[in-house]
């Protein structure tokens, strides 16, 4: 009974797609399970055959069980009886089963298509879906709603397959009379029409509300240290507080919205069956009819009034499903970060040049980076010098292809890196980024992320990160857990696995943004002369605040405001008096 599937206008929000195609490819995900969907239907056509034979019965036991020509032995009673339910509830539980099984395994594959939309998505999707969203969407949002179809699947199959087997023997034994209920249908789909858009509209609401519920819980956790240090559990107390009081009233509104239906539709029902009661008996005076056959008719027309009053819910669990499916296919529709290039680059010299790069933030009043030109030679180790802001970090991000320029060239080995496929460029690189984002697992794994473990290259690794003998200390080794983002770590200690990381990874770039910023001066300089071991045979690009870490570069760039505001080795620059020596005078200053 879903009534025009079509978003209404108002309820379409930030989603463009109509329920109708939703449910479309939803059935898509259904296709390669549809035996078990099949089956499913089977046993509950099954289930629903017997229902007519209860009435039945009636009538036989009512007109000839009572008399003594035509009696049948008693002992018959419990053997039908009994028969005929174990077969209802055989079917009925195949038929739930299946249902179940079929769910389940559209259930994994949605969300296996989902992580994988994520996965391959346009980095923007990062910056964009509230916090945990995501989570939700593809851990919980695929389960919710499928469980709500299945569940109106299961009613329509349960309530629906009777109640037509009904129809079928009341047409069977009284058609004028059932023809006359059938004429209360129509009132009931008008009165639910308006009702269901109230509850699809409402449903919209409040989902969207609990997404938003749930990105303040996921700022508590991430923040938790900072929430505590502001004492500021009060104020994100009220600010879910707030939140879930409108998760609440905008649930409740989409309850009593659906809530409404039943009442209305059972006093339709009841005005239709106390007409059709008062036709038979009229009817079955004139007629002469058994108290039996009566018995009959109205016991099928009560069964099957109860049937339709169930079906009801249909409609409502079915749209909440499918709002929820919705937020699945937008996720699922994340365009793809472009990927336009099809050269492979299996193993690259590592010679980076930038011409003339400018890039300009969406929103910003400047550019970020202003008329770059940069040469980083292979085997080199080049350092990027500046104030915070300048600019370093977005060479690092445009070099990997994590952001594109608005005019300029970016080559490697002489390629225009957009003629590179993005797995191959980034092949390339082994990045300690500012913000060290470590997993939950161990420190081997961790280090070998996504890579074959190889316990000789962990340990050399872990020497020139000079984590090996931190890593002795505990008691589990390189297989001790570190928490969530290494939340058991030290910051040094955070970093330097991070280094370790990309250490192990074999690729001929390697770039610390500010990646010994929390080292001390001994694990700094015992980095760098494991870095110095490499020279010549990796391009190095580093970035540091702390000039005495870069003094040994090849070269060294200042940038400021998008710009190389000048280029040298150290001697060079100080013998220049700039910018640079500047700083470095600044910062002797300082020790
Ligand atoms: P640095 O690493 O030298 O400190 P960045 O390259 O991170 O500087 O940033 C350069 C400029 O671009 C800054 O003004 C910064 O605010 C801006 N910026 C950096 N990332 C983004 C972003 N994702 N969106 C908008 N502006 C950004
Ligand atoms: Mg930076």
């Amino acid at each position: 009974m879903s009534s025009n599937p079509d978003s209404p206008p108002g309820t379409a929000g930030p989603h463009s797609k109509s329920l109708a195609s939703t449910a479309r490819r939803l059935l898509g995900f259904l296709k390669p399970h549809r035996k078990g969907f099949v089956a499913s239907v089977l046993a509950y056509v099954a289930a629903a055959l017997t229902e007519p034979l209860i009435p039945q019965l009636l009538q036989v036991t009512l007109d000839s069980g009572f008399s003594r020509q035509h009696s049948f032995s008693l002992w018959l009673v419990p053997v039908v009886l009994i028969t005929l339910f174990g077969a209802r509830g055989l079917f009925g539980f195949l038929g739930q089963y299946l249902l179940q099984w079929t769910i389940g395994r559209v259930v994994s594959d949605l969300r296996e298509a989902m992580m994988r939309a994520l996965l391959r998505a346009d980095t923007s999707v990062y910056h964009d879906l509230p916090g945990g969203a995501a989570v939700t969407k593809v851990v919980s949002d695929p389960q919710q709603s499928l469980t709500l179809m299945g569940y109106a699947s299961i009613t329509l199959l349960r309530d629906g397959l009777p109640a037509l087997a009904m129809l079928g023997y009341l047409l069977w034994t009284n058609w004028q009379l059932t023809l006359m209920t059938l004429g209360t249908l129509p009132i009931m789909v008008l009165a639910l029409k308006g009702v269901n858009q109230r509850v699809r509209r409402a449903g919209t609401q409040a989902y969207d509300a609990q997404i938003l519920l749930g990105s303040i819980v996921d700022d508590v956790t991430r923040a938790w240290r900072l929430v505590r240090s502001f004492g500021a559990q009060g104020y994100e107390a009220q600010r879910f507080g707030d939140q879930a009081r409108s998760v609440r009233q905008r649930t409740l509104r989409q309850t009593a919205a659906s809530a409404v239906s039943q009442p209305i539709s059972q006093i339709i029902t009841a005005a239709g069956v106390s007409g059709i009661v008062m036709i038979a008996l009229y009817q079955g005076r004139e007629t002469g009819a058994t108290p039996g056959t009566f018995a009959a008719f109205v016991a099928g027309l009560l069964q099957l009034m109860s049937r339709v009053r169930h079906l009801t819910e249909v409609a409502q669990n079915m749209t909440n499903g499918l709002i929820v499916a919705r937020g699945c296919m937008d996720l699922l529709d994340t365009p793809p970060e472009p990927d336009p290039g099809h050269r492979e680059l299996h193993s690259a010299r590592g010679d980076l040049a930038l011409q003339q790069v400018t890039l300009q933030y969406p929103g910003a009043s400047r550019p970020a980076l202003d008329q770059l030109s940069l040469h980083l030679p292979a085997g080199q180790t080049i350092a990027l010098v500046g104030a915070s802001g300048a600019g370093k970090s977005t060479v690092v991000n445009l070099l990997q292809g994590f952001a594109q320029p608005d005019s300029g060239h970016i080559e490697l080995d002489g390629i225009p890196i957009n003629e590179l496929t993005r797995a191959s460029l980034r092949r390339q690189f082994a990045v300690v980024s500012q913000d060290i984002v470590l997993f939950d697992t161990s420190i081997a794994d961790n280090i070998a992320y996504a890579q074959p473990r190889d316990e000789r290259r962990l340990e050399a690794a872990l020497r020139d990160a000079a984590l090996w003998d931190f890593v002795q200390t505990l008691p589990e080794g390189v297989d001790t857990a570190i928490g969530p983002n290494g939340g058991k770590l030290s910051g040094g200690q955070r970093q330097r696995l991070a280094i370790a990381r990309a250490l192990y990874k074999e690729a001929p770039i390697w770039i610390f943004d500010e990646a010994t910023s929390a080292l001390d001066t001994e694990s700094e300089r015992a980095v760098q002369q494991a870095l110095a071991a490499w020279a010549g045979r990796k391009t190095l690009i580093v970035i540091a605040h702390r000039l005495s870490t870069i003094r040994d570069a090849d070269a060294i760039h200042v940038l400021g405001g998008g710009r190389v505001l000048e280029s040298g080795t150290h001697a060079e620059l100080l013998a220049r008096d700039g910018a640079y020596a500047a700083m470095v005078r600044a910062q002797a200053g300082e020790d």
